[in-house]
């Protein structure tokens, strides 16, 4: 008899576990239910397409739902699923542009649902005006919305990652641009000395920080606009288009419904071939946790770079295969105005939180040899476990080809190496690229001596 696998979601983890599914197993008979315009498409690309750097929304798509029914997946566009029965094994839909409702029963079921902005209980919230950014619609709503005439002021509520690189592509586009964060430095996965370094290019960019100042209601016009935007401090910051930035949290409406057991962080809770605790149920992408290789801890990490692999885990193992998903170290990267940042590993509140001891140290060089047309700033901090000298973390920061020079960290970190190890590595140098001592490997040194000095202290 035909299996039939049944993929609730069309992106990332979505759209990557039907597709390996398929490609394992054809004989496999695979539902992909979307409730958007879009499949497989990249919501990390929104804020470059709302600022103009990409030119058009279909670029952002990688694989059109007609690509995806061309590899043997059946696609069911703005259909939503409302409701998973695990005893009778059905999901119930139904269209989102008609009255068409329906069962689909599966053998296999995935839930890929995402995520879904963080709002903040505070009146007005829900208010025409206010703007989640998750999805590839809620980015076409927003950018739409930016375009209308009379459209000047944007404040984007909450300085997380995302809502900074909103709030720069709303700059680009000529707005007055407020972010208001209830933190003393945006984008909280930073340390706070690199958050000062990224409030600081935010405000040379022209947009308006406000820190340390909690939104306490979004003012309504009189017919129910968004006009507004008020803190704790006394202000008032008058707002055309209110944007969220303040994270997201797991979809998980639909397991938690039907019994699917949830995690500690509040993700869905999977094993590392993503099954949940449901039989035959898996789970992939934003709406699980993942297992923190540092702190042992479940964690909710909402990023495209886990949800594609999580996805094809999950498609190979039911397309009869075996894969696993070995867990997250907390890298990350994103381009905050004229600054590129990026962190791997634990921040020293994570690391404080983990029950670590450590130590921390952190350098100033350049991206190229100091002498070398076009050298700019970079800070690299690292963070080493107290004795041992473990890396546990490490932040840079600086200008163009700054950032990337994390994943050579995240690699050290993922295979447990010591700062000292890290010192001696053989990287790549010659002026165009690096100075002769790369930043990373200083800044290895500088925590090496710091360990060393810590362990002074003790004898
Ligand atoms: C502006 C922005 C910038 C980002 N930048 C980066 C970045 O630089 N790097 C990075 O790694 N990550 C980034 N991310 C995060 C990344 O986009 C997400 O982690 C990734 O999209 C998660 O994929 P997913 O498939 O788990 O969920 P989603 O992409 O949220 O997809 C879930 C899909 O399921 C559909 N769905 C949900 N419920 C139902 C239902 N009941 N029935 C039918 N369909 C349903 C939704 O419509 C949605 O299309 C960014 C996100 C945003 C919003």
């Amino acid at each position: 008899m035909v299996k039939r696998l049944v993929v609730v979601g069309g992106d990332a983890a979505g759209g990557s576990a039907a597709s390996q599914a398929r490609k394992r197993d054809p004989g496999l008979d695979v539902v992909m239910f979307e409730r958007g315009r879009a499949t497989s498409y990249s919501a990390c690309g929104i804020p470059y397409w709302i600022g103009g750097a990409v030119d058009s929304e279909a670029q952002l798509i990688a694989r059109t739902p007609e690509q995806h029914r061309a590899a043997g997946i059946d696609v069911r566009m703005r259909t939503e699923v409302v409701g998973v029965d695990l005893d009778r094994r059905v999901v119930h839909w139904r269209e989102l542009d008609g009255d068409g409702q329906g069962r689909e029963p599966f053998d296999d079921l995935v839930l890929a649902t995402g995520s879904v902005p963080m709002r903040p209980p505070v009146p007005g919230i829900d208010a025409e005006g206010v703007h989640g950014v998750q999805v590839l619609d809620d980015g076409v709503a927003l950018r739409e919305q930016l375009s209308r005439e009379g459209v000047r002021r944007v404040v984007v509520v909450g300085g997380g990652y995302i809502g900074l690189e909103i709030a720069e592509a709303c700059r680009v586009r000529g707005l007055d641009v407020t972010v208001v964060d209830l933190s003393a430095t945006p984008i909280g996965t930073f340390d706070p000395d690199v958050g000062a370094l990224i409030a600081d290019a935010v405000r040379r960019e022209g947009i308006r920080l406000v820190l340390s100042d909690p939104v306490t209601a979004i003012e309504v016009d009189r017919t129910g606009r968004a006009r507004a935007v008020l803190t704790r401090s006394g202000l008032e910051l008058p707002a055309d288009v209110v944007v969220l930035g303040l994270g997201v949290r797991p979809d998980v409406r639909l397991a938690r419904e039907a019994g699917v057991p949830l995690g500690t962080s509040g993700g869905i809770a999977v094993d590392a071939r993503m099954r949940t605790e449901a039989e035959g149920v898996w789970a992939a992408g934003d709406c699980v946790e993942s297992r923190h290789r540092l702190s042992g801890q479940r964690v909710v990490v909402a990023l495209g770079t886990h949800a594609n692999k999580q996805g094809r885990v999950a498609g190979i193992n039911i397309g009869g295969g075996y894969a696993t998903f070995p867990g997250v170290i907390g890298t990350a990267i994103t381009k905050i105005c004229s600054l590129e940042a990026a962190r791997t590993g634990l921040s020293s509140e994570e690391a404080e939180l983990a029950g670590y001891s450590f130590v921390t140290a952190a350098v100033e060089s350049t991206t190229k040899a100091g002498y070398f047309p076009g050298a700019q700033p970079i800070r690299v901090k690292m963070i080493a476990e107290r004795r041992s000298g473990r890396l546990l973390g490490a932040q840079v920061i600086g200008d163009a080809g700054s950032a990337k020079r994390i994943d050579a960290l995240a690699i050290c970190i993922w295979n447990e190496m010591t700062v000292d190890e890290v010192l001696s590595l053989d990287l790549s140098y010659a002026p165009p690229f690096s100075p002769v001592w790369d930043p990373v490997l200083i800044a290895a040194r500088k925590a090496f001596e710091a360990v060393e000095e810590d362990i002074r202290g003790l004898l």
